[in-house]
């Protein structure tokens, strides 16, 4: 059932089994595995079904260094279906090291191991609708997959992982009608949750207030909480919940919000390669199941253990768009059509330099190659605007055989790098966040060593090489900033209170009944995409959950 917030009676209190606040990927998973369970459950929803600028504007907040980090209403979405509305959908399982402690990385390590995340990435994978949960780009396709670059095996880098594409699948409206046709799931939209609500003792959540724009307020009083609102609000509610908690709910040893990670990603550098064209796919290979597929390098795990680097990947790009100089007409008219696209889709295309010149640089190279630009908005227009599974991204063949390479990394965990809250509040009076997110040196170091040892790979196998300058790698990296739209680690996993916020069933350390879903409880980040874990941790915390309820049922 999907109601509005608005119809429920002013200062009622709503009891229930258990209570999920958050619809995004991680709430919606949640609710999912509830549907007919014979419990009553309450999924708090703050947004409605389309953009409202007013629910919006409870994310705003204050950035530290505006330069480094997005604004924190851009990117992530409030609303049904949370961030899952504008998703790419790329989906990538994490690494085994990601899992494991690191000597050389401090705070690195989970208190779970890959095989306890592992086994969920199959029915996570089905969730986010991205074919059969295969990533060895040896078997995802009947024959293997085409390789980047033909007869050119890296060393340093595992060839064969490669990533797998949802639609992208929005979670609200894909999941609408079995919510709505659920007797056991209430979703109530318009639902903000402003305060968890402990008794005096401060370890059991008693009830959570709930308040709508329209200015209703009413309790949710549950068995079970779920906090599910995503790796910024997360910490948000948890420090603003401070009735019988002078520091906030979890906050005993004043880790909410700490190690608030993104990732460290950027285009950079020329690749000139010296084989056929034939020899070189840097695009999209469609699995038989439907799933658009691409192949990576990803720094393989003897060679961060020996580099005493994080987790990084590799991708063949095109040329940075924003320079005509690559003399591409669909990358020329894609930047000229940058106004078009939203900010999180249009924040690389923004030019930097070159003034009337490039832009008169780039109308030349439109002109003078009208039948390759023309095809490329028919192919983007038939496969991105009206296919239900979209084209992931725009892929160009390079006319002189000339990239790009695209990095995206783990950022470490750095205690310093923070979600706190601030002086102002929100329409709801809640505290707006502070953010204040930090990177540390071996991120950057660990671009810096990906690309060196690909640049000599490339010219040990004779298949060309990469020209960049070493001392811009932190600058390119660091140009767009944080990486948008991915928010971990503020409420990190640890085997003991002192270590973390929750422990590893999810549950937030010292409280009876309270859960966090999300990216807020990852320890470390990857140099994968967090949705799909997010979504395999979701349900193994909902196995978890059901097995309570049975035992307390059996009792
Ligand atoms: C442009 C873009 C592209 C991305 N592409 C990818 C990708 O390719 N692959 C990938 O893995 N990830 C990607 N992501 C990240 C992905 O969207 C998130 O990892 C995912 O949505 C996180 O799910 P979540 O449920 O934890 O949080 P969210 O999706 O943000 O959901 C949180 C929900 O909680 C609700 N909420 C918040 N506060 C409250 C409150 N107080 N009371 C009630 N409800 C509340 C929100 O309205 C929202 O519905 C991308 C993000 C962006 C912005």
């Amino acid at each position: 059932m999907i109601l509005s917030a608005d119809t429920i009676d002013d200062g009622s209190e709503l009891p229930c089994d258990l209570c999920i606040v958050g619809a995004g990927a991680a709430g919606i998973t949640l609710a999912l595995q509830f549907l007919r369970s014979g419990l009553r459950v309450i999924l708090l929803e703050g947004g409605g079904w389309k953009p409202d600028a007013t629910t919006q504007s409870l994310y705003e907040g204050v950035v530290a260094e505006p330069d480094l980090h997005p604004p924190t209403d851009r990117y992530r979405q409030r609303r049904m279906g949370g961030t899952t509305t504008v998703w790419s959908g790329r989906c990538i399982p994490f690494d085994s090291i990601d899992f494991s402690p690191r000597p050389w990385l401090a705070h690195s390590g989970w208190p779970i191991s890959y095989d306890d995340v592992a086994c969920w990435y199959p029915a996570a994978n089905a969730l986010c609708e991205a074919g059969a949960c295969e990533f060895s780009a040896t078997a995802a396709l009947p024959g293997g997959m085409r390789p980047t670059i033909r007869s050119f095996d890296p060393e340093g880098f595992a060839l064969d992982g490669i990533e797998r594409f949802s639609p992208p699948t929005d979670f609200g409206a894909r999941y609408r009608a079995k919510l709505a046709a659920s007797g056991d799931v209430r979703v109530l939209l318009g639902a903000n949750a402003i305060e968890l609500v402990t008794g005096p003792e401060g370890a059991t959540v008693r009830r959570i207030e709930v308040a709508t724009i329209a200015g209703r307020r009413f309790a949710v009083a549950a068995g079970r909480v779920v906090v599910a609102t995503g790796g910024i609000e997360t910490p948000r509610l948890l420090l603003a919940s401070r009735r019988h908690a002078e520091a906030g709910i979890g906050n005993h040893h004043r880790l909410v919000g700490r190690y608030y990670m993104c990732h460290i990603a950027g285009t950079i550098g020329a690749v000139t390669l010296n084989v056929p064209r034939d020899y070189v796919w840097n695009g999209y290979e469609k699995a038989e199941d439907g799933a658009y597929c691409r192949r990576r390098w990803t720094l393989d795990a003897a060679t961060q253990r020996e580099h005493g680097l994080a987790n990084g990947l590799l991708r063949l790009h095109f040329p940075a768009i924003p320079d005509p100089r690559h003399g591409s007409g669909p990358l020329s008219a894609l930047y000229l059509a940058k106004p078009l696209f939203s900010y999180e889709r249009a924040k690389r295309l923004q030019n930097r330099g070159g003034g009337a010149g490039a832009l008169l640089h780039h109308l030349r190279n439109v002109v003078t190659e009208p039948v390759a630009t023309a095809g490329f908005f028919m192919h983007g227009v038939r496969h991105r605007v009206f296919s239900a599974r979209k084209y992931p991204s725009v892929i160009v063949r390079s006319p002189g055989n000339l990239f790009s390479l695209d990095y995206h990394g783990e950022q470490v965990p750095n205690p310093d790098s923070r979600v706190s809250l601030g002086r102002e509040t929100d329409a709801l009076g809640l505290p707006r966040v502070t953010v204040d997110w930090r990177h540390s040196p071996v991120d950057i170091r660990t671009a810096e060593t990906a690309l060196s040892l690909f640049d000599a790979a490339l010219r040990r196998w004779g298949r060309g090489r990469l020209d960049y300058d070493p001392a811009l790698v932190a600058h390119h990296m660091l140009r767009d900033g944080a990486y948008g739209g991915h928010h971990i680690g503020t409420a990190r996993m640890s085997a003991t209170p002192t270590s973390g916020v929750v422990d590893t069933e999810c549950r937030v350390h010292g409280m009876h009944n309270l859960y966090l879903a999300g990216a807020a409880v990852f320890p470390t980040s990857s140099q994968a995409n967090p949705t799909l874990t997010v979504v395999a941790l979701t349900l193994r915390l909902a196995d978890r959950l059901k097995r309570d309820f049975a035992t307390a049922r059996a009792a």
